[in-house]
């Protein structure tokens, strides 16, 4: 009875039902973002336009199209795009590495990646691109094509993890998650009134129904912005701000933001009342949560289930009255619309009522299967021994039959786990870590770490590895955390690291899991992606970690997390200053914490300011420590804008422990005479080199106005005898081979200028506190000085031979049309090689997301430089 679940639903397609709703509601709100507003019918003619410009570059029903776009009402569009032109849509998640985009890429075969000017350094020239931003003309007008769109083409793949190290794709036909849409409608109706808060990362099936249910039913859809789904507080806002009746949590998130409203609002104050329905879904929803949630809040809440293999969810259950009574879970449920629950045990055998058994689904929202894995395609989507030529697929869920019917969830058969919603196979980690030199073994396991009283459904688990070492290796664990970190998307990174001598095994010889020792509490970070290590120190840094862990959301985190790699950006760095300030009694300025982003560098830096009258000014020092460790530093000069910290991401692609430092315009110091040139300004800065760096070997590199003086230097070096290992210069060419004839700053500099500026009004948006806002009109008043220096020493500067090896980035979008790169260099230097950057333009060339790219790139070059040296060195005793 359960199972007769036979609804006749219309074989139609997205595409069609969307087109419908367009007509039906054309002047209705539809789609809202931070920066627009629209209609049904101003969204119908953005999505043609799109889908016009698709199929103007051969999209045609049955064809992939990546999109890789961040969170705002662009996605949104692009998406629908997408599915207008008949295509599937393969969703990006812009913060995965850029190894494993790479990876979907080539994986996938895309036809297209549509993408913004920001998101494209990202992604290489594999694919070719929609931009976006530009109109691009009216493309191919005509739907005629799309019409050729079945119920059984695919709508949609999105990227699981794979258990062995490679992730797979699921394909989901029109007809599949049409089957879903129109049960959620029919089960949960929405109306003109509601709007749904399109929050869940794209890459996760959850963001499907959030992606298209409005634009089905004429709702509205409001799309949070990219980080929001991380901060309670900023959900509630867009809660409330957008009158939001529905949304989407992952039980821990939910727990987060239940316990967030009744630690800032209180037990009973008004708060998101407009909140209709609540579901949850992607992991064990708990009844002690549910009850929480219940005692707070006036919505309804749903516990929903189902695996990516199965468009989105199978079963529901609501989270409310006798079904949170008690301990445990709430059960998942009865099938939805066209959909069969079997659990069978080992042999396929039905299990009774009560007993455990695995959990199969079958039905019309089975997934077509694994984008070009047939294998494991017929492996997990088997023959159905109680319905012959159907399919069900096997869940790996435990599960058993309740009296009533519905299905209990019981934990997993296999080593896949769920944390804090996200589907993780150890598995995959495992065999990226034993990738990895000096690892013999690799056994990775999700454990509960420190204790503490916990709020009902906060998922404390943390990823730890357990490594045994090849024979005669030593483990660096900095280096494997640095280099997992290429390969794996931030909730696959483990929080803590365990060497073995061997593995624990059971008397059989099997691996004993239950024998691995947990790490010690207080030895190990809890953030994906943070480092193990030290722990903050009483006082200065334990109060600065308290601020970390709570703007971060996380447990703890080491005296060494790099705020930047643990979750922190530019706006969360402004609310770090201002708490600090509030919290502290602490003057801190936003480009400290840009330079000394751990506990451990800011607390010194703060307290070497306490001893000083203007903490601003470090931000400015002449020389600026990016990172401290041993070897020879790599030396970056700073660019027109005479700072030098936007080089402090390169520590996370820098490998081993070598210091990086940051050369800065001395102008606050005493601005360069006019007089000066760039001869002038090179010895200056050699002056200054020779403290830090007395002797060689020296690697150099520089950007802009800093790429001439590090060439400059790099001159003067050779000259005194000295070794230059590297000499990088990013997008720097001949002084002369520009052309100054158009008087004042070159655009690109203006440009780099509007950047800065940008970066840093965004950065102050929301604070309104004095200090800053002085602070800031200071640091342009510095900013605007070093240009000027900039434009007049490099206009008059000459261009000396270099006998060593230049290593040259060329941004390729932006090449001025006097510069030939390669010929502008060649005959002025011993050896030039050149690494071109397609998706790079003068201005972003060291923005974070082209480092991304350029880091790697620049830490392989170094590397050999390094080692080509060596024998060198050897012979040289240095
Ligand atoms: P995903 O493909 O990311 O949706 O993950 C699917 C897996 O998440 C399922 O196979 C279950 O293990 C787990 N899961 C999803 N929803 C629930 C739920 N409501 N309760 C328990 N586990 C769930």
């Amino acid at each position: 009875m359960v199972n007769a679940t036979t609804r006749a639903v219309p074989r139609t397609t997205l595409r069609d039902l969307l087109v419908a709703q367009a007509v039906r509601t054309p002047d209705a709100l539809a789609l809202v973002d931070e920066r627009e507003s629209l209609t049904f019918r101003a969204v119908r003619r953005r999505v043609t336009a799109l889908a016009g410009r698709l199929r103007a570059l051969g999209v045609r029903p049955g064809d992939v199209v990546a999109v890789g776009v961040p969170r705002s009402a662009s996605l949104s569009l692009s998406i629908l795009a997408v599915i207008e032109a008949g295509a599937a849509y393969l969703p990006l998640d812009l913060g995965y590495p850029v190894e494993r985009l790479a990876f979907m890429l080539s994986d996938a075969s895309p036809r297209v990646l549509m993408t913004d000017a920001a998101s494209q350094p990202l992604f290489g020239d594999a694919v070719p691109v929609l931009s976006i931003d530009e109109n691009g003309g009216a493309g191919d007008e005509t739907p005629a094509l799309a019409d050729a769109l079945t119920p059984e083409h695919p709508a949609y793949v999105i990227y699981t993890s794979g258990t062995t190290g490679r992730p797979k794709g699921v394909a989901v036909s029109h007809g599949a998650i049409v089957n879903r849409i129109l049960w959620m409608q029919n089960e949960y109706p929405l109306g003109p009134d509601d709007a749904i808060l399109q929050k869940t990362p794209c890459g996760f099936d959850v963001s499907v129904w959030e992606f298209f249910w409005s634009f089905l039913v004429g709702a509205r859809l409001v799309m949070a912005p990219p980080e929001a789904h991380r901060d309670p507080a900023t959900l509630v806002q867009l809660v409330e701000d957008h009158r939001i009746t529905t949304i989407h949590f992952v039980p821990s998130m939910l727990a987060l933001f239940t316990a967030s409203v009744i630690e800032s609002h209180g037990p009973e104050a008004a708060v998101c009342t407009s909140l209709t329905r609540v579901f949850c879904s992607g992991e064990a929803l708990g009844r002690g949560l549910s009850r929480a949630f219940a005692d707070r809040f006036g919505a309804e809440l749903h516990n929903l289930y189902g695996p990516t293999e199965a468009a989105v969810d199978v079963t529901c259950c609501p989270a409310s009255g006798a079904w949170i009574e008690g301990d445990g879970g709430v059960p998942i449920g009865r099938p939805v619309w066209n959909t069969q629950l079997r659990i069978l045990d080992h042999a396929l055998r039905p299990v009774p009522p009560g007993a455990v058994g695995e959990l199969y689904l079958c039905g019309d929202q089975l997934a077509i299967g694994y984008l070009g894995r047939p294998g494991l395609t017929a492996s997990r989507f088997v023959a159905d021994p109680f319905d012959p030529g159907r399919r069900m697929y096997r869940t790996g869920d435990l599960a058993r039959w309740l009296p009533d019917g519905a299905v209990e969830y019981l934990g997993r058969t296999d080593h896949q786990v769920k944390i804090r919603g996200q589907r993780i196979e150890l598995g995959e980690i495992e065999s990226a870590l034993a990738a990895l030199p000096g690892v013999a073994q690799a056994v990775v396991t999700a454990a509960e770490l420190g204790g503490g009283a916990s709020e009902p459904g906060m998922d404390r688990r943390q990823l730890v590895a357990y490594l045994v070492p090849a024979v005669d290796h030593a483990l660096d664990e900095a280096a494997l955390r640095a280099a997992l970190r290429d390969t794996l998307p931030p909730h696959m990174l483990p929080a803590a690291y365990v060497t073995l001598a061997a593995l624990p095994l059971s008397p059989n010889g099997k691996l004993d899991r239950k024998a691995l020792p947990l790490p010690v509490v207080g030895a190990q970070a809890t953030a994906p992606g943070a480092a193990a290590g030290r722990p903050p120190a009483p006082g200065l840094e334990s109060r600065l970690a308290a601020i970390f862990t709570e703007l971060l959301d996380l447990e703890r985190i080491g005296a060494d997390d790099d705020f930047f790699a643990i979750g922190g950006h530019s706006l969360l760095a402004m609310r770090l200053a201002a708490r600090i300030r509030r919290d502290l009694g602490q003057p801190v300025a936003v480009s400290q914490i840009m330079v000394a982003p751990t506990v451990a560098r800011l607390a010194t830096l703060l307290a070497e300011t306490g001893e000083r009258d203007e903490p601003e000014n470090l931000g400015f020092a002449p020389v600026i420590r990016l990172r401290d460790g041993s070897g020879p530093p790599l030396i970056c000069l700073y660019p027109g804008s005479g700072l030098s910290w936007q080089y402090s991401v390169l520590s996370r692609y820098v490998s081993g422990d070598r210091p990086i430092v940051g050369l800065q315009s001395p102008r606050p110091n005493g601005p360069l005479a006019l007089s000066a040139d760039l001869d002038e300004l090179c010895d200056r800065q050699l002056a200054i080199l020779r403290e830090v760096q007395p002797q060689g070997p020296y690697h150099l590199l520089g950007y802009s106005l800093g790429g001439t003086v590090a060439y400059g230097l790099a001159v003067r070096l050779r000259r005194m005898g000295e070794r230059v290992e590297f000499l990088g210069l990013l997008d720097t060419y001949p002084a002369e081979a520009h052309d100054w004839s158009g008087l004042g700053r070159t655009d690109a500099d203006q440009a780099a200028e509007r950047e800065q500026e940008q970066f840093l009004n965004d950065a102050l948006a929301d604070v309104m506190d004095e200090d800053l806002r002085r602070e800031k009109v200071e640091m342009f008043g510095h900013i605007f000085g070093n240009y000027k220096d900039a434009v007049r020493v490099l206009s008059k500067a000459r261009t000396p031979l270099y006998d060593g090896e230049l290593t040259l980035f060329v941004a390729e979008k932006s090449i001025p049309p006097e510069i030939d790169p390669e010929g502008s260099w060649t005959g002025r230097v011993g050896r030039l090689s050149v690494h071109r950057l397609s998706h790079c333009s003068h201005e972003d060339i060291i923005a974070p997301a082209s480092l991304r790219i350029v880091g790697p790139l620049l830490d392989r070059v170094i590397a050999t430089a390094m080692a080509d040296a060596e024998p060198v060195r050897a012979a040289v005793g240095g």
